[in-house]
């Protein structure tokens, strides 16, 4: 296994729309371990395929605590099949976009279709903070950050300070 790099905004690629996995391959199950441990390793609680630069839509979430089991989740091609009709605003974070927070509106539960890594499909009713996490996840798959949530003056305001980082 190893830790991969982690794409940060401006980068280009996170805005591009990841394809659906067609062959659920041994390239597919070793990018799987590597993202889970670059995950943990950054620490993260979320990580989208495309965070480390592969267009598929393949993440891994983890929203078990320090000292708690850990209790990892594959999602492959997955798909919001059900939302709550409630919304609710928290702060977000991204690996992508480090040292950056914002406010998002969420679905407060929502159900998720995906094939598991054997391939099987499967389904999960989430709520809370994994179900804000999945749906932030699947955002990056279809080429979506948080900032694109915030007003644009907010929006604007980080992606500012960002450039002036990188200078
Ligand atoms: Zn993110």
């Amino acid at each position: 296994m190893s830790i991969l790099n982690i794409l940060k905004e401006p980068n280009k690629l996170l805005r591009q729309k990841s394809a659906e996995i067609q062959v659920i391959d041994e390239e597919i199950k070793n990018l799987a371990k590597d993202m889970l441990e670059t995950m943990y390793n950054a620490p993260g609680i979320g990580l989208a395929a495309v965070q480390v630069g592969v267009l598929k839509r393949l993440i891994v979430v983890d929203i078990s605590k320090e000292g708690e089991k850990k209790n990892p989740i594959f999602l492959i091609n997955p798909k919001i099949v059900w939302k709550s009709d409630t919304l609710v605003n928290n702060e977000e974070g991204c690996l992508s976009i480090p040292g950056y927070y914002g406010n998002v509106d969420r679905y407060e539960s929502c159900k998720i279709e995906y094939l598991d890594i054997e391939g099987k499909l499967n389904n999960i009713n989430v709520s809370g903070l994994l179900s804000r996490c999945i749906q932030h996840e699947i955002d990056h798959c279809n080429g979506v950050l948080f900032l694109d949530h915030l007003s644009q003056l907010k929006r604007e305001i980080i992606q500012k300070k960002i450039q002036k980082n990188h200078l």
